[in-house]
């Protein structure tokens, strides 16, 4: 990631939550809003960004990438 300018707007200022799904197990996981906003502190600003973050630490254990996970982005005024 480059450095972004300063009026950059974050993707992630509207997102309060995110479902994460492995498509290989189906494990299931979520990330409130508190851990997006550390994200953007570690100065993520898009999902496309942050989405080489998750990953399925089940698949991983058992030797897979643990990498075909589906993020459903949960945003502010939505729920
Ligand atoms: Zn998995």
């Amino acid at each position: 990631m480059g450095a972004l300018p300063r009026e950059f707007t974050s993707e992630l200022a509207d997102v309060i939550g995110i479902y994460i799904q492995c498509e290989d197990c189906g494990r299931k996981s979520y990330w409130p809003s508190f851990k997006v906003r550390a994200a953007e502190r570690q100065g993520f600003r898009t999902v496309q960004a942050l989405g080489s973050r998750f990953q399925c630490h089940v698949c991983e254990a058992q030797g897979g990438g643990g990498r075909n996970v589906t993020l459903r982005l949960v945003l502010r005024g939505q729920t």
